[in-house]
């Protein structure tokens, strides 16, 4: 559910007219709905009333400030995976109280800016990491809460750039390792660990591998309680899935979701944390691009608009499918065309979506590619020296710039020539 919708054959986003949007900012765009985030942070919160749960919402979805101080305002914490992610989430409004962070690969600097900001949780990936955070809390006079990921060698059945529960997967710590792990960080001084965390994919559109791994950290937490280690939190991740295409595909409803989560694990009494991320971003944003060219090639036609791989690389990365609307709504009787939708980029793989059926279009109308909410503007880039796509958010009936279009002389300032370059 979101609130992208036709007016009077104009696609609105809220109450706002896109073209009035395009007007003011130029394309390409991204646009979110704030209606659309609150709804999908309630509908997820909401399905675990009842449980001690909290949401922690994973930035690296969407990290705009804007859209986690939306939700921020709703009470979300953040799961983190940087240093400039937590700076964000700290610059948005999260108390350092509500903010886990995870990843494989945290540094030492970033270690110290959690410690010191007073985190609520890490999330252990590692063995050489549990150590170094315990050096790095002990010389400090503090203690770390801590949560060890574990991989449960569960495949998620989802794209493969996109799994992350499987023995061969870089992340967590093994199955068979994690008893041991536990024993270790007892003996630590620096290290409360408390909680276990499992996260195990992205794009989850069915429930039993999510259910396969909550068991197996059922059964973890029995094991390691019955060796005298107090487990009383548990972190189960992010990866419920969304639509991408319309009313076509439809992932589990995070009711549905919730009342598994407490089949599972339920009778452990341990206070849970998730982290979705996707589901609360991705159907609450879409890309606004303007068509350069329609091209009729030898064989298909290309649409040639002004968004590209840089600005939105799901499709080239994951092999995704966004849905792409025409932004004034084509009569039912128009004629289609089957478009390749590509952008400007100098790559083969620079596209939007191929073989698609569409109203015909042409040079200036606007389209929007919809469901890029999350992990969109997040990885856009200024390959070919394409300014990085500005941000807007709508409310009812108000719009604003959260990110502008950087100018030319910034991106060239940027660069320096050295000095025997001049
Ligand atoms: C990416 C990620 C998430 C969010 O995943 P979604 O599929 O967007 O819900 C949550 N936790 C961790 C550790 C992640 O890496």
């Amino acid at each position: 559910m979101h609130h992208f919708e036709y007016r009077d054959g104009v696609l609105h986003v809220e109450d706002v007219a896109i073209p009035e949007i395009a007007a003011a900012t130029g394309t390409p765009f991204y646009c979110y709905s704030s209606a659309t985030l609150e709804r999908h942070y309630r509908v997820f919160s909401e399905a675990f009333r009842g449980q001690p749960a909290r949401v922690c919402y994973a930035v690296k979805a969407n990290s705009n400030l804007a859209v986690i101080a939306t939700l921020a305002r709703l009470g979300a914490g953040a799961d983190v995976v940087s240093e400039g992610e937590l700076r964000r989430a700290l610059a948005a409004g999260v108390p350092p109280r509500k903010i886990v962070f995870s990843g494989v690969g945290k540094t030492d600097s970033e270690i110290i800016f959690a410690l010191e900001t007073g985190i609520d949780q890490f999330n252990v990936e590692s063995e050489p990491e549990l150590e170094r955070l315990s050096e790095l809390a002990t010389a400090r006079d503090m203690t770390a809460r801590i949560a060890i990921r574990v991989n449960p060698d569960v495949d998620a059945r989802t794209h493969e750039k996109i799994s992350t529960g499987k023995a061969e997967n870089k992340f967590g710590i093994s199955w068979q390792r994690a008893p041991a792990v536990y024993a270790r960080a007892a003996e630590l001084p620096g290290i409360e660990a408390t909680g276990i965390d499992v996260h195990i994919g992205s794009q989850l559109t069915d429930l039993a591998p999510f259910e396969a791994a909550f068991r197996r950290v059922a059964d973890m937490v029995e094991n390691l309680r019955a060796q005298g280690h107090d487990i009383t939190r548990i972190d189960l991740g992010g990866g419920l899935g969304i639509p991408y295409r319309g009313d076509n595909d439809v992932p589990p409803h995070p009711d549905e979701y919730a009342a598994m989560v407490k089949r599972c694990i339920g009778h452990l009494g341990c206070e849970l944390t998730f982290e979705p991320g996707r589901l609360i971003a991705g159907n609450a944003g879409i890309l606004v691009s303007r068509v350069i060219y329609e091209k009729t090639g030898d064989d298909r036609s290309f649409l040639i608009i002004d968004a590209a791989m840089n600005d939105l690389i799901r499709p080239t990365l994951y092999d995704a499918f966004h849905e792409i609307r025409p932004v004034i709504e084509a009569a039912g009787t128009a004629e289609k065309v089957t478009y390749d939708v590509v952008g400007p980029v100098c790559e083969t793989g620079d596209f939007m979506a191929k073989g698609r059926r569409l109203p015909r279009l042409k040079a200036g109308d606007l389209i929007a590619i919809m469901s890029a909410g999350a992990y969109g503007a997040v990885q856009a880039s200024e390959y070919n020296t394409r300014p990085l796509v500005p941000e807007v958010l709508v409310q009812v009936d108000r719009f604003a710039q959260v990110r502008a279009r950087p100018s030319y002389d910034a991106i060239l300032k940027q660069d320096m020539i050295p000095s025997w370059l001049e």
